[in-house]
């Protein structure tokens, strides 16, 4: 059954390019210090660079729950909608 297995490759894993860099080094952060949700759906990462300090926040507008299977958004498109 090696053919079923190489058909579906590990779905739930995120892709790395939808991991945010460090402004400063480039370096890929991997986990938030702190998140916050804001009443107007807005989670707000803050992160913290391992390798130069740096800190810096990600703002992500939440949806209201709509049940589609549109696809998700390129990293880049989410990224053109954060306003800091
Ligand atoms: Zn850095």
């Amino acid at each position: 059954m090696t053919a079923s297995t190489a058909r579906h490759p590990a779905p739930k894993a995120a892709p790395i390019s939808i991991l945010p860099r460090c402004p400063i080094c480039s370096d890929t952060m991997v986990a938030a210090e702190a998140s916050v949700l804001s009443a107007d759906l807005v989670v707000s990462h803050l992160w913290s660079c391992d390798n130069c300090g740096c800190g810096f926040v990600t703002r992500h507008p939440q949806k209201r729950a709509r049940r589609t299977h549109r696809g998700a958004m390129s990293p880049r498109a989410q990224s053109a909608q954060v306003h800091l």
